[in-house]
């Protein structure tokens, strides 16, 4: 991932640094400044420790653990943690449109037949509605005297593998919520009768089409239902249920047919066709294949379904276009009713919508498509999973960072490819659930953009933690550059307080950078370049040179102030009259006015890192700005610890503070 990348070169850089630093100062201490190699060897060790980040694996892991916990929370399950990080680059999201985008509470609304439309009414899945035409409620006798309308209810009824399931007041759907739709339709007419199934052709996004052989009750007669997309299911009639006669079906109904449709889809709708058949020639047919099934087919009608798109997804789109990144849909539904939802979401801010569709990308080389997908949002529409595929592939050599959804089985090569490949919970197949990188347990688009949001604050902690420990090393550094420089010059920290000053400040508070939640305008910027370097060159230099020697200094002006209060040390004394440190370890023989002098340096060392790591929270809002400590400091810290859970007015401190003027 971009992160691991990083992480190997920013290892290796500190370890350069560090092993360099301290080979030089062995060197110098052991053959200049004339200590014993063991001796020089210490403070090789001395410096070698204060350079190495120890706290990075902790942390690192900390962030990106928590990270994943809070991904949890808004929905999101992440199957491997540096995955967690790819979200944050993300560019580009292809996502799916039913489920995802939408509500995928489907309900049948507008039904095609015998040359009328039928509106129905209804709520939710409960079977519970009327149907009318021309603003006229249609009794349940009428109904079922209305031949072509039974024939399609029956149609919907058994060509279908869902049901419905009483919840309480409400009703849920077990299966696909668009068969659902189909139950819930035909429960509205008191549809009833029983049906030997024999077999079943099962929906599949490449035919688009679903069947079912059965015999009806106390009937030998096969009957074959079949649903699918209109244009695909259109295809495979021939003939047309007209007032209860079959009549050939001819090129003109066929045109007002798919008008019917484009106007339905235009309106957002979703749109099945339903037929059937039950000519002589079926009873002989011994197989039962999809392709001799779903052939001279009796049309029957048309079903058109609302999906209403959830309402969260707007503002999440808006949320990807002020975070630079781009939406892309890929549906298997007709281009009308993906435009029109992609309206409706807000796709494309305000530009034009590029629609495209399977077939028309298929006759495309790979330059034109990819001058397509270079910039702006672009819907397509009826696409089969290779073209999803063939998409996610283009865009990930044009060097965009993708996000891609998917559900399906087919799905699992295009998951796969992408950097991140996200699996639906709900709707998703185990399938393509093992082969995403994260799972969303709500199906919802809101949770992917606030993976996202996750994923680029796991960046921004890991990047304040390197920033706050290359703050830190100067400190430790500086006394044993002085120390070798200037010979004589007391040593104002020994490897011991090297040690214990890495381990109490550089650790803890450190990890607690770790896991600052996303901040405030996070989302406002533009995509992390895969490229960017966790430490550039400047970072470095500013954090390690100039703010580390800032620090550094402060520490130097109080162990000269103790120093001189002490008698140690007075200004205008010289290095050579100054009283000998001890040299080496041999501590114990330290006076004590040097050991007070060494705590005078100590301590502001502790204390300036502690005064740094609150500051480093943010880069751009003021301490005072935020809460004092960050919440898992407050909370699961304690949580987890004592297993206690702490009351705000302990846990929180509230800095009131006025500016007069
Ligand atoms: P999407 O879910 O993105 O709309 P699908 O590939 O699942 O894409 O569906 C493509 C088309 O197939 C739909 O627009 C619809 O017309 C039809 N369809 C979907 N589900 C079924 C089903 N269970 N039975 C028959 N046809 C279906
Ligand atoms: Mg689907």
């Amino acid at each position: 991932s971009p992160l691991q990348k990083q992480l190997h070169a920013t290892v290796r850089s500190i370890a350069g640094l560090a092993g360099g630093l301290g080979l030089l100062f062995l060197l110098l201490g052991w053959l200049v400044a004339g200590l014993s190699f063991v001796e020089a060897l210490v403070f090789f060790i001395g410096l070698f420790v204060a350079n190495v980040p120890e706290g990075l694996l902790p942390t690192v892991t900390l962030s990106l653990a928590m990270g994943v916990t809070r991904m949890a929370k808004r929905h999101a399950l992440v199957k491997n943690l540096p995955a967690v990080e790819t979200l944050g680059c993300t560019t580009v999201i292809c996502c799916d449109k039913t489920g995802t985008l939408t509500q995928n509470l489907m309900m049948v609304q507008r039904l095609y037949v015998d040359g009328r439309l039928v509106e129905v009414s209804g709520i939710g899945y409960q079977p519970r509605g009327e149907f009318s035409v021309d603003g006229r409620a249609l009794s349940l006798d009428e109904i079922s005297r209305w031949v072509s309308l039974r024939r399609l209810l029956e149609c919907s009824f058994i060509c279908n593998n869902a049901h419905l399931e009483k919840s309480g007041s409400d009703y849920r759907v077990l299966g696909d919520p668009t068969e659902g739709a189909l139950v819930c339709l035909a429960g509205k007419a008191g549809l009833r009768g029983s049906h030997q199934r024999l077999h079943v052709n099962p929906f599949e996004s490449v035919r688009k089409r679903m069947s079912v052989v059965i015999k009806l009750e106390g009937q030998n007669r096969k009957t074959v239902y079949a649903k699918g997309a209109p244009l695909e299911t259109l295809q495979r009639c021939d003939r047309i249920l007209r007032h209860g006669e079959v009549r050939s079906l001819d090129d003109p109904e066929r045109k007002r047919i798919v008008e019917e449709n484009d106007a339905m889809a235009g309106r957002g709708l979703r749109v099945l066709a339903l037929a059937y058949r039950d000519d002589p020639e079926l009873q002989e047919l011994s197989s039962y294949s999809a392709d001799e099934m779903e052939t001279r087919l009796v049309f029957l009608g048309l079903a058109a379904m609302t999906d209403p798109i959830r309402l969260e997804v707007p503002e999440a789109i808006r949320a990807c276009h002020s975070a630079g990144i781009r939406v892309i849909m890929i549906t298997g539904d007709y281009p009308l009713t993906a435009a029109s939802i992609g309206q409706q979401i807000g796709l494309g801010d305000g530009g034009p919508l590029k629609i495209m569709t399977g077939a028309e990308i298929s006759e495309m080389t790979d330059e034109k498509l990819r001058a397509m997908l270079a910039e702006g949002e672009s819907i397509f529409a009826r696409v089969a999973p290779e073209h999803k595929l063939r998409i996610v592939s283009l865009l990930k050599e044009m060097g965009e960072i993708v996000a891609v959804t998917g559900d399906g089985v087919n799905d699992a090569p295009a998951l796969k490819k992408a950097d991140i490949g996200i699996a639906m919970g709900v709707r998703g197949n185990d399938v393509a659930k093992e082969a995403a990188h994260m799972i969303l347990t709500d199906d919802n688009f809101g949770s992917i953009v606030a993976a996202i949001e996750e994923g680029r604050a796991i960046f921004d902690n890991i990047k304040r933690f390197a920033a706050y420990v290359l703050n830190s090393n100067p400190h430790e550094m500086y006394p044993y550059i002085v120390w070798m420089l200037f010979p004589g010059m007391p040593l104002a920290m020994t490897v011991m307080g090297v040690l214990a000053v890495d381990v109490g400040t550089d650790l803890i508070p450190a990890m607690g950078l770790g896991i600052e939640p996303p901040e405030k305008g996070i989302m406002e910027r533009p995509p992390r370049r895969q490229d960017e370097k966790l430490l550039s060159l400047k970072f470095i230099l500013r954090s390690y040179f100039v703010q580390g020697s800032l620090l550094a200094f402060s520490c130097y002006a109080t162990y000269y102030y103790m120093g001189w209060v002490s008698g140690y040390w007075h200004p205008g004394l010289s290095l050579a009259s100054m009283p000998p440190s001890p040299q080496g370890l041999k501590f114990n023989e330290a006076s004590q006015p040097y050991l007070q002098s060494l705590t005078a340096y100590f301590f502001p060392t502790v204390t300036t890192q502690i005064a740094n790591v609150l500051t480093k929270r943010s880069a751009k809002t003021s301490l005072f700005g935020k809460d004092f400590l960050n919440p898992w400091y407050r909370r699961e810290l304690l949580q987890a610890v004592a297993g206690w859970t702490p009351p705000r007015y302990i846990a929180r401190v509230k800095i009131d503070y006025h500016v007069s003027g």
